[in-house]
């Protein structure tokens, strides 16, 4: 039936692509897609033809109402270069003037390469805050970090090798020596997740870039309110967590 369909796609290992996300990719009239070289590779290694529409940051304006039109007649899917679209990926205004345009919209979930990593930090999962990629200028990434310094919860950042050591030194610096791990190539041969406070992974990726895909995972606040002498409770909560 017509509509827009945002389809997950794998984040490494093709086989995480699901049956349900092959067969729509299959029967849509088009697929629009960031990069049409990525798409293009995953439909020959899935053994699918379908025309593409290229749909990203730099002419998504222009693309749009085209893509909106043809979705009131047919299928449409979105996918990005890999995991889910939307997150930290185009697609956000296609959904809203789809929706405004009165389309029918579904999504075929699947892998995301922030959730991946949560599920292997070994951090607390029951609240968590998406930071996206930090800025890359030094001030502006500290004023980043220094406002979400306070929130109680888990954060998610995407980074890429090169700035790794930049990024952790200035969480180090912001947030202080907060239990933390570097999820590296989900999915892929050389996965690897590293975990330990923020200034130890600040020191050991300092001169090193390492390959691939990173999500860094931080925890949240410590327990300073446990420590607190007028806490009380706090510290009976700390008592009863180291007796034997
Ligand atoms: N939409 C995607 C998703 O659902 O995860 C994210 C797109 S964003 C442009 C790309 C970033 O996601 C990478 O720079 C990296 O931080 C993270 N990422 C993607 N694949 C990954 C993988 N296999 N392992 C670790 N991180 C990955």
């Amino acid at each position: 039936p017509p509509g827009l369909y945002i389809v997950a796609t794998p984040i490494g290992n093709l086989g995480d692509l699901s049956p349900r996300a092959a067969s729509v990719l299959s029967r849509v009239e088009t697929i629009a897609v960031e990069d049409s070289r990525v798409t293009a590779k995953l439909l020959q290694r899935i053994g699918i033809r379908r025309p593409m529409t290229p749909y990203h940051d730099h002419n998504a304006d222009k693309v749009r109402p085209g893509l909106i039109a043809r979705m009131a007649s047919g299928p449409v899917a979105l996918v990005s270069d890999a995991g889910t679209p939307l997150i930290s990926d185009p697609g956000y205004k296609l959904v809203r003037d789809a929706r405004a345009a009165g389309i029918a919209i579904t999504t075929i979930p699947g892998p995301c390469a922030a959730i991946a990593a949560l599920t292997l930090a070994g951090l607390p999962t029951d609240r968590f805050f998406f930071l996206g990629f930090l800025p890359s200028k030094e001030k502006a990434r500290a004023e980043a970090i220094a406002e979400v310094a306070a929130i109680k919860a888990t954060l998610i950042l995407y980074e890429s090798g090169p700035r790794l050591g930049a990024t952790l030194k200035a969480l180090a610096q912001g947030l202080g020596d907060r239990e933390a791990a570097v999820v590296r190539e989900i999915s892929k041969t050389f996965e690897e997740s590293v975990a330990a406070p923020l200034p130890d992974l600040a020191a050991r990726y300092a001169d090193l870039a390492p390959k691939g895909e990173i999500v860094v995972i931080v925890g949240p606040p410590g327990e300073q309110a446990a420590t607190d002498p007028s806490d009380a409770e706090g510290l009976l909560r700390v008592a009863l967590a180291h007796m034997p």
